[in-house]
């Protein structure tokens, strides 16, 4: 028997130039994790990655078909807009008998509606599906789906399947896809958060905020195996949060990090802000980590918890000087338009950034200066939005929403602020050689302040004119 995984074509649009949110990090080693799933339950195992793929549907289609598979899985993944792509796909391989599935987090969040928009589909894996997957493979007779836990089916109840709960028993994840053109290596550590903050997917995916993590001695052996298959220069913990609370997760994330450090190498993670402490991150550093993303979100207050994140203000910025004093390189996740934000929110917030050094150079500057919440079908904020009548749905784009700010004026800023993002990504091979960085991020700079000074002022049609001289100063920049 042979399984085909299938990446699904992910192109990039206008509006999501640069959003990377539409699947968690650690996605990118669903499709390794399905392959050594299926060779483990004595499949073949094949891999298609249509990720940057322009071809047609019908070309894609014959590409698949040529494998000849006994079971085609995609692995779909939210695509602005372009999931109709895999849904002609799909209604070509109806000319195979091969059942034909999806997994990942955008078919788990979308289940129902997914399999009404494609109903060539036969059925989905929902959420962590590494055991449903093996239970399918081990039972699979071809023309005879029958109802598993952890499987959707268009006519069929579903029934929940449990969590792994021994995250060593994994089998080592194949190296595959664009994984393979870099050199850091993702690798996971843990699964889930305790977290529950109201935009994430992590705790919509697992069905909960549990957190399970895997011993370092099943971590040491998935990572002499994998660094065997290929040049590898540094790690990336993909874990949404790698350190948890806790004397003894304290010791375990200190042996994985010597762990990295006998295999001479450096490493990179993300952590929740209420898990930074200085000694832990000082030993982190020393055996080889280099960098640390922390999921900020906001420097108010209020915001910090009209969106549950459940962290104060002062611990964003004690855990960003800690940070800064271990001489990490500092990633920040920062949702600047909430959409229930004020005017005045946007000043704290920015007042915030500038006492804490991160508006200095202009990736950073812009990355912290535009960023909204992203609302993506069968998530806890479309839900919400929904209710309250401020979802802006269109029609060609059915999996993904914008929606009404509380204040309208803090969305024309987030707008404004927007394009001129798009203005920097557009041009950054030139700006980022520029010598002038610092007039491109004082430009970025200035252009929010000028941008929320004139909603405060309700002078609406000058952020237009703002919107113009802003870009040309950009383009200008030698
Ligand atoms: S801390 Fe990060 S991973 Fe955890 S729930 Fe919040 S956003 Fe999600």
């Amino acid at each position: 028997m042979k399984i085909l995984i299938v990446e699904n074509p992910r192109p990039l649009t206008f509006a999501h130039y640069n959003d990377v949110a539409n699947a968690p990090l650690s996605a990118s080693l669903n499709s390794g994790y399905a392959l050594a799933i299926a060779r483990q339950a004595g499949w073949d195992a094949a891999h298609l990655d249509f990720t940057s793929s322009t071809e047609t549907p019908k070309r894609l289609a014959t590409t698949i078909l040529a494998e000849d598979a006994d079971l085609v899985l995609f692995h779909w993944v939210y695509s602005w807009g372009h999931e109709r792509i895999v849904r002609e796909v799909l209604d070509l391989l109806r000319e195979s008998d091969a059942p034909l599935g999806a997994f990942g987090l955008f078919p788990t969040l979308s289940c129902n509606r997914l399999l009404q928009y494609a109903p060539t589909l036969d059925f989905i894996l929902m959420g962590e599906f590494e055991a449903t997957l093996a239970e399918l493979l081990a039972t699979f007779r071809p023309g005879d789906l029958q109802p598993l836990p952890g499987l959707a089916l268009p006519d069929a109840p579903f029934i929940p399947r449990a969590l792994i709960d021994d995250l060593s028993l994994l089998p080592v994840p194949d190296d595959v896809g664009a994984n393979c053109n870099y050199a850091s290596m993702n690798i996971a550590a843990s699964r889930g958060c305790h977290g529950d903050c109201s935009f994430c997917f992590i705790k919509p995916y697992y069905g909960c905020s549990r957190r399970r993590v895997r011993t370092p001695a099943s971590l040491e052996r998935e990572l002499t195996q994998r660094i065997g298959r290929r040049q590898v220069d540094s790690l990336y913990f993909i874990d949404p949060t790698f350190i948890a609370p806790g004397e003894r997760e304290r010791e375990r994330i200190i042996a994985l990090s010597r762990i990295a450090r006998a295999a001479g190498l450096p490493f990179g993670f993300e952590t929740r802000v209420d898990t930074v402490e200085e000694g832990l991150l000082k030993t982190l550093t020393k055996n080889g980590a280099t960098s640390v993303f922390l999921g900020i979100e906001s420097g108010c207050d209020a915001v910090l918890r009209r969106i549950n994140k459940r962290i104060t203000k002062q611990q964003v910025s004690d855990a960003v000087r800690i940070a800064q004093r271990c001489g990490l390189q500092l990633n920040i996740g920062f949702i600047m338009f909430e959409p229930d934000s004020t005017l005045d929110e946007l000043e704290e917030n920015y007042t915030f950034l500038e006492e804490l050094e991160l508006l200095d150079e202009p990736d950073m500057t812009v990355n912290l200066l535009y960023h909204n919440q992203i609302v993506l079908y069968g998530s806890p904020a479309w839900k919400r939005f929904e209710a309250e009548d401020r979802l802006l749905v269109d029609e060609h784009l059915p999996f993904e929403a914008r929606y009404r700010f509380r204040d309208e004026r803090v969305g024309l800023v987030c707008a404004a602020m927007g394009r001129l993002a798009y203005e920097y990504f557009r041009g950054s091979d030139r700006l980022q050689g520029s010598a002038s960085q610092g007039r491109v991020n004082n430009s970025l700079k200035e252009a929010f302040s000028s941008y929320t000074l004139a909603a405060e002022r309700g002078q609406t049609e000058q952020i237009a004119e703002l919107e113009v001289f802003f870009a040309q100063q950009l383009k200008n920049i030698e």
